[in-house]
């Protein structure tokens, strides 16, 4: 039997009446059959199935045989069957049921959604239901995975952990991921509908408007555009934003999709990692400089210390020549002592004769210069402040200097007391002014100061020697003719000299230099040529307590009301004598040749108490003359001066212990201690 035979059986039983009728019928089964759509007739109240099509098998999955006769209730199909019943109803009522959704179970268990139309039928007395069934499952199923999937894009979107954004085609923000509006600050109500360009700085903004955008309309894309966005709060937050268009059906840009990516941390990273590059750059800078000046400093103190050694070994040799030459010139002295005695009357042999004595005087002098250089020479160390050392000297340097120089002094206020032997302060000072003197022959200003330094471990390494410590800094500053480096570099060599032949012997400096080295100190010196001199002195200083300070001046000031001779054929050492004496309080006396002398010892008798003469006088030594006066006056005490070392006399058998010898150059210390010893005794 055909498919369609029990319809057709049915409708042919049923309506045999009218021809036409048959064959509307036959028509209709033919449709029925064949229509694409699923359909089926069944009874309106039990939902028996009277016939199903092709169609609806497909659908269904149930062969035609399997389901007519049986109820579409019993099997189960409606998952709801108060839904059909609503339609029946809904039909019964006049209504329609067109296209209404239902769900069913089909073979199998098989779950599916249907647009279903009913319509009512009469099939002989009986009344049925013509359904029509569209199975929309799969379109249910596509419409649910997209928008399960649109959801999930959504939660993507929103919750993924970056900044997101959405802009339609006027820029204005359709839609921020939550990091977005966390990250920024804002409430999603507060951004959506404005321009993302409302969040840039005004400098990115113009970038975005005039550079990135035009091109970004153009491509449709754009990656890692460097932006600066504002924060709710005011802060700035470094960005790179990339973007991608979606276009429209002409083509246009439409929506856009945008990623960005917070760089601040990043950027100020980069930025610390830059200054700790460019720090670690002025480090090293600095290092290489500290390096490049510690060099030059080693270089200078290099050549110092060459300076120094060259200076040592000269003065070794030039120590060594003196001591020697000393030697040489007891003998001609010696001999020229031993003629004087044996000759008389020829006045010609007599001048010769004293020529030759003075003459080896001024060699004594010069080896006398060349064993202070060489520190041989004895020196006697007292507590002296600086300043009234200078304040003593000053009147001296005056006459040094002369009229046409000025001399000024700048004296620290401190109390600079240093360790020194005033008769060899004196001589420095001399020796520099002197100095002074010869570079400013148009005359200038010399100016001597006082003042306490420091010197540290630096200044003491420069020197080569010594200790770091207190200093008293004595300058003294010309502004003569100057020097250029290598004669500074020699200056202090003994013999070394720029000046005219006769004028200079070369050993000022060199004694200066012996002098201060004995006194533990340094020396120093500054000049250009053209600007003048700076030689600055260092002597270490010591504390001197008041008590000791206050001994110290008085035993200095130490003189007598005695009367003293003295006698002494060169003017300037007289003078300076009976200053000195004068000023402590002595009544003095003065004698230029040992006859004047005889005749004043004889006039005052022995109201003068002692004799200060010189060793060497024309015509009589000092000892003669000594022997002669103690005829007339017993008591008479005295003092011998001389510029012989003492060692020279001794071979000349003058002295026979120096106790009563005063050594030239002395200083008025040494003067004054040795009459208050020698009148005492
Ligand atoms: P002298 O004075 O006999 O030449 P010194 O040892 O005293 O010997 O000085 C050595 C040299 O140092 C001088 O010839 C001179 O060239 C230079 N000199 C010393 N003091 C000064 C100064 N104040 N100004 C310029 N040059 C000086
Ligand atoms: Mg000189």
């Amino acid at each position: 039997m055909s498919q369609n035979s029990v319809v057709a059986a049915n409708i042919a039983g049923r309506h045999a009446a009218g021809e036409a009728l048959k064959e509307s019928e036959e028509n209709f089964a033919k449709i029925f059959r064949s229509a694409p759509v699923a359909l089926a007739i069944s009874t309106l109240d039990q939902g028996r199935f009277v016939d199903v099509n092709e169609a609806y098998c497909r659908i269904t999955g149930y062969s035609r045989e399997e389901v007519v006769g049986m109820s579409s209730l019993d099997m189960g199909f409606w998952k709801d069957p108060a839904v059909r019943e609503q339609m029946v109803a809904t039909l019964l009522k006049g209504g329609t049921v067109h296209e209404l959704e239902a769900e069913f179970v089909f073979k199998n268990g098989r779950e599916a959604v249907g647009l279903i139309s009913m319509e009512l039928i009469e099939l002989g007395a009986e009344k049925c239901l013509l359904s029509m069934v569209n199975d929309i499952t799969a379109r249910k199923r596509a419409e649910e995975a997209l928008r399960e999937s649109e959801e999930r894009y959504r939660r993507i979107y929103d919750e993924t952990p970056a900044m997101l954004h959405s802009i339609d085609r006027e820029g204005r923000l359709v839609s921020v991921s939550n990091y977005w509006v966390e990250a920024m600050g804002y409430t999603r109500e507060e951004v959506l509908g404005r321009r993302s360009t409302d969040f840039l700085t005004e400098e990115s903004r113009r970038f975005a408007l005039e550079t990135v955008l035009p091109e970004y309309f153009r491509t449709g894309f754009c990656k890692d555009v460097p932006y600066r966005f504002v924060k709710k709060d005011g802060e700035i937050m470094d960005v790179l934003l990339s973007a991608t268009a979606e276009r429209d059906e002409n083509g246009e840009v439409s929506r856009s999709l945008a990623v960005i990516t917070d760089v601040t941390a990043l950027n100020r990273a980069k930025e610390e990692l830059g200054q700790a590059h460019d720090e670690l750059e002025k480090r090293v800078q600095e290092r290489t400089a500290e390096l490049a000046r510690a060099n030059a400093l080693q270089m200078k103190l290099e050549q110092k210390v060459l300076q120094a050694q060259k200076m040592d070994s000269i003065g070794l040799l030039a120590g060594g020549i003196a001591h020697d030459f000393n030697n040489i010139l007891s003998g001609i002295i010696g001999y020229a002592e031993m003629l004087q005695t044996q000759i008389d009357g020829n006045d010609l042999t007599k001048t010769c004769l004293e020529q030759i004595l003075s003459i080896s005087e001024r060699a004594v002098n010069l080896t006398r210069s060349l064993l202070t250089f060489s520190r041989k020479q004895e020196i006697l160390l007292r507590p002296v402040l600086v300043n009234d050392a200078i304040k003593r000297v000053q009147k001296f340097l005056s006459r040094v200097i002369g009229e046409d120089i000025e001399l000024r002094t700048a004296l620290a206020p401190d109390l600079l007391t240093v360790m020194a032997d005033s008769g060899q302060f004196d001589q420095v000072m001399m020796n520099l002014a002197a100095n002074a003197r010869d570079a400013m022959p148009v005359g200038g200003v010399l100016t001597i100061g006082t003042e306490l330094v420091n010197l540290d471990d630096d200044f003491i390494r420069y020197f080569g020697s010594g200790q770091a410590g207190n200093y008293a800094m004595i300058s003294v500053v010309d502004t003569g003719c100057g020097m250029d480096e290598p004669t500074r570099e020699r200056i202090f060599e003994p013999f070394f000299t720029t000046k005219d032949e006769g004028k200079g012997t070369g050993l000022g400096l060199s004694i200066v230099y012996g002098i201060i080295k004995q006194h533990n100190g340094f020396i120093d010196v500054v000049s250009t040529p053209g600007e003048g001199t700076v030689f600055n002195i260092y002597l270490p200083l010591i504390d001197a307590s008041v008590e000791e300070l206050a001994r110290r001046v008085e035993s200095e000031a130490e003189g007598g009301r005695e009367t003293v001779l003295v006698v002494e054929d060169d003017g300037v050492v007289r003078t300076m004598l009976q200053d000195i004496l004068t000023e402590v309080g002595y009544t003095v006396l003065v004698a230029s040749t040992a006859e004047r002398a005889m005749e004043m010892i004889e006039e005052h008798g022995d109201a003068i108490r002692l004799l200060v003469a010189d060793l060497v006088l024309p015509k009589m030594s000092g000892k003669e003359l000594f022997e002669q006066a103690a005829l007339v006056n017993p008591a008479l005490k005295v003092i011998f001066t001389t510029g012989y070392a003492s060692e020279v006399l001794e071979k000349k058998g003058l002295v026979e212990e120096g106790a009563n010898l005063l050594l030239k150059p002395f200083s008025r210390n040494d003067l004054l201690h040795k009459v208050r010893k020698i009148l005492g005794e």
